[in-house]
């Protein structure tokens, strides 16, 4: 595998779609399905999403980072002990995932200005 291989559109859509279907909402815990998803924007290799709970009504935002070139990204709203036990969790990362980070993130503001931070 290359990590000089660029995604294209459909790659990045099927990653998107499987990462999204390995989060659970951060409120009640409850895995969601892809038509709890919203797609807000997108840029070239970052994908901000709107997920909303079924299960308690939650809305949060999903932030995916595709870039091959990815340093990582320690945002996170895992406490410690959860970083520390994230070894256990399903992996999304496989052999077709180069570099996707996800910010779950309480956000309200301006997303522009979000990125340009
Ligand atoms: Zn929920």
């Amino acid at each position: 595998m290359s990590a000089e291989l660029p995604l294209d559109e459909n790659d990045k859509r099927r990653l998107v779609l499987k990462l999204i279907s390995q989060l659970r909402c951060l409120e009640c815990g409850q895995p969601f399905e892809r038509q709890n998803f919203t797609l807000l924007h997108r840029w070239d290799d970052v994908w901000l999403l709107s997920s909303h709970c079924r299960h308690c009504d939650e809305t949060s935002h999903v932030i995916i980072m595709m870039r091959l070139d990815a340093e990582p990204v320690p945002t996170t709203d895992l406490t410690p002990d959860e970083m520390g036990n994230a070894e256990d969790w399903t992996p999304i990362t496989a052999d077709d995932v180069l570099d996707i980070h996800t910010l779950l993130e309480e956000f309200e503001g301006d997303f522009e200005e979000f990125f340009t931070l």
